[in-house]
């Protein structure tokens, strides 16, 4: 089984029903967290993840919507009996500001203990050495150093890949060619520094041939109402399967 459960799929302003875009990748090796909005122990137990069970967290970029529920997530798995190092991927200047936070709210005991794992924008991560998924990482554009993932079986042939916060970006574009499923992030309704439009979202899908795109970091108020999107992504040249991402949604890959 590999998926990816949304637990988040709002902008850096949350909707009712659209909490900090984050999510976590279930699939060979154990689940791995993409961030941490603000209440994710809970959102993993909604979404029938144990969230002692996680094998790590991967922190795309250190922007205050997609870090600032670590404290209470270490907190919580503490006080829950974890005992064993959590690893926290990440680009190095993401970890060095992560480390600053958790030292200030000094947890002490009180935190699960860390292994953190510095990663390099372009590095292939193994999730499972006897299935042999990958995790690809490349740079977005963002005014944060920040990872896009793309996560991928032994052949290449199965693969999902997420944008996280970005412009749209070449690298982006070519992480994602042929995936079965990207998740864009589309945060503005006009061009912005840093962030995506439905309608460029479509685009990058389009030209990265994907099968099926959905849509995070979104929000029917500040980016544009659901229905409008996804006639924007069609604007961009998008044929494929479209929607707006809904929180607990279970992206599966055959
Ligand atoms: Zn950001
Ligand atoms: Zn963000």
């Amino acid at each position: 089984m590999a998926r990816m459960i949304l637990l988040g799929v709002g902008t850096a302003v949350p909707d009712v029903d659209r909490d900090h875009t984050h999510m976590v990748w279930d699939g060979p090796g154990g689940p791995l967290l993409i961030d941490t909005g603000g209440s994710t122990y809970q959102r993993l137990l909604r979404a029938g993840v144990d969230p002692q069970a996680l094998r790590g967290v991967l922190l795309t970029h250190s922007h205050t919507d997609h870090i600032n529920g670590l404290p209470a997530l270490l907190f919580s798995m503490a006080l829950g009996g974890r005992t064993e190092p959590l690893p926290i991927y990440g680009l190095e200047p993401t970890l060095t500001l992560v480390e600053g936070i958790l030292g200030a709210f000094q947890l002490g005991e009180y935190a699960t203990p860390i292994s953190w794992k510095p990663v390099q924008a372009g590095e292939v991560i193994v999730l499972d050495r006897e299935t042999a998924w990958v995790m690809r990482t490349a740079l977005t554009d963002h005014p944060r150093p920040c990872l896009a993932l793309r996560f991928e079986d032994a052949a290449g042939s199965t693969a999902l890949t997420y944008s996280c916060d970005t412009a749209p970006s070449p690298e982006v574009r070519d992480l994602a060619r042929g995936s079965d499923i990207l998740i864009h992030e589309a945060t503005t309704p006009e061009p912005f520094n840093g962030h995506t439009t439905p309608r460029q979202a479509g685009e990058i899908a389009t030209q990265a041939d994907v099968a099926r795109l959905v849509l995070v970091h979104f929000s029917p108020r500040w980016t544009m109402p659901e229905e409008q999107a996804r006639a924007e992504v069609r604007a961009g040249g998008f044929t494929g399967q479209a929607e707006v991402g809904q929180e607990y949604q279970v992206l599966e890959l055959k």
